[in-house]
C-alpha cells in the first residue's frame, strides 16, 4: 500500500492556507501547518472552516534555514506548499525589506532543503499576477515580469528561484501565478472586503461614506476556493511547471463596487467618495490574463466571474456561510460570521 500523502503548508493561517488545508483533508492527506508562533496565533480561519483540530500545527519560520530543515526532516512531507509571507501590495510600500525577506528568502530556504534532502517532494509556490505589472494584452506564463511594487518584486524573485532550481536540480517545483482571489476569509485590508463591509453597513442604515483610492484600476478577480483547486491540479502533474491562474476577464474597481451595491439593491454612486491619500506610490492600472495553459493542461477553468464573486461575497455576509468550494464539502457553514 502506498504511503498516505503528507502535506506541509507554510502560511496555513491565511485565506489560501486554510482553504488548501480543507481541500487536502477532504482528499485524505495528513496535513501539517506551519506558522511563526503557534501559541500566539488564533488560527481563526481554520476554526471557521471547522478544521483547526485536524491540522497538525508547528511553529516555524521560513526565514530560518535551520527551522525549515528541521521541520522537513521530522515531518517528511510528500508535498510542500508555500503560501507564507507578507501578502499586501499596499503594505509592501511601508515594509519593503520585511516583504522581500518573508516572500523570497523563504522560497530559497525551502528550495535549498529540497535540494539537500534529495527526496521526491513536490513543491508549490504562490506567485502573483502583480509580477506582470501593467499588461499589454492577456499575460501568459511566458510574458515578461515588470514588477511595480516591493511585493511584486519579491514574488518575481520567488518565481525565478523556482525556475532556476527546477532546471538546475530537476526539482518538482510549480509556480502558480495567481490573480486576485477573494472570499469571506480574505483579510479586511483588501479592497473587496472593505467594499463589502461598508456596503452591508450602509444597507443596514449606516450614514457613512465609502472612501476609496483609484476606482479605474482593472483586475482579474476570482473566487479563492477555485484557485485552490487549480493549485491541487498543478501538483498532480508528472511534469512540473508554471501556470497563470485567473478568470481571463478583467473589470475595473468601480464595476466591482457597482456589483456589490447592486446585489444589495443600491446605486453605488450615491455612497462612494475617492481620496488621493489612498493612491499607491506606483500602481498596476491593468491586469489582463490568459489562463489557457491551465485549461489545456489541468482541465481547470474559473467558474465564477467578478460579478458572481461580488454576489457570493454579499450572500455569504448576509447568510453567515463561507460559500461554495469545488471539492467534497460544497457549502461551508461559517461558525463565526461576524469575524
Ligand atoms: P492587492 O493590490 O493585490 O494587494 O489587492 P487590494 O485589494 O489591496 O487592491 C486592489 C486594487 O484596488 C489596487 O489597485 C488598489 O490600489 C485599489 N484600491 C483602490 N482603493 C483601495 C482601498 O481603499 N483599499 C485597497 N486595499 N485597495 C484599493
Amino acid at each position: 500500500m502506498s504511503k498516505k500523502p503528507v502535506a506541509m503548508i507554510f502560511g496555513v493561517s491565511g485565506q489560501d492556507g486554510a482553504y488548501l488545508a480543507h481541500l487536502l483533508l477532504s482528499k485524505g492527506y495528513e496535513v501539517h501547518g506551519v506558522s511563526r508562533d503557534v501559541d500566539g496565533t488564533s488560527f481563526g480561519r481554520l476554526l471557521r472552516l471547522g478544521i483547526k483540530d485536524k491540522v497538525k500545527l508547528h511553529s516555524g519560520d521560513l526565514g530560518e534555514f535551520r527551522s525549515v530543515i528541521s521541520l522537513m526532516t521530522s515531518v517528511e512531507p510528500t508535498e510542500v506548499y508555500n503560501l507564507a509571507g507578507q501578502s499586501s501590495v499596499a503594505l509592501s510600500f511601508e515594509l519593503p525589506v520585511e516583504t522581500f525577506e518573508s516572500v523570497s528568502v523563504g522560497t530559497i530556504n525551502v528550495l535549498e532543503c529540497l535540494r539537500l534532502l534529495k527526496a521526491p517532494i513536490r513543491f508549490f509556490q504562490a506567485v502573483s499576477s502583480e509580477c506582470f505589472g501593467n499588461t499589454n494584452g492577456p499575460a501568459t506564463e511566458d510574458s515578461p515580469l515588470r514588477p511595480r511594487s516591493p511585493y511584486a518584486m519579491a514574488k518575481a524573485a520567488s518565481f525565478w528561484a523556482n525556475s532556476i532550481y527546477r532546471e538546475a536540480y530537476g526539482l518538482h517545483v510549480c509556480s502558480g501565478i495567481l490573480s486576485n482571489h477573494e472570499s469571506p476569509l480574505r483579510p479586511k485590508r483588501f479592497v473587496t472586503r472593505k467594499v463589502l463591509a461598508a456596503a452591508i453597513r450602509i444597507a443596514q442604515g449606516s450614514k457613512e461614506r465609502l472612501v476609496l483610492g483609484n476606482l479605474a484600476i482593472r483586475r482579474d478577480w476570482g473566487w479563492a476556493p477555485e484557485y485552490i483547486d487549480a493549485i491541487w491540479r498543478m501538483m498532480r502533474q508528472d511534469a512540473p511547471g508554471d501556470f497563470v491562474i485567473g478568470t481571463g476577464r478583467t473589470s475595473s474597481l468601480d464595476e466591482f463596487v457597482g456589483a456589490v451595491f447592486a446585489a444589495l439593491d443600491m446605486d453605488w454612486k450615491k455612497f462612494v467618495d475617492t481620496d488621493d491619500a489612498l493612491l499607491r506610490a506606483s500602481e498596476v492600472m491593468q491586469t489582463e490574463l490568459d489562463p489557457g495553459k491551465a485549461a489545456r493542461e489541468l482541465g481547470w477553468r474559473a467558474n465564477s466571474s467578478m460579478a458572481e464573486v461580488a454576489k457570493k461575497l454579499v450572500a455569504c455576509a448576509l447568510n453567515g456561510s463561507l460559500g461554495p468550494v469545488p471539492w467534497s464539502s460544497d457549502e461551508i457553514v461559517d461558525l463565526d460570521p461576524a469575524a
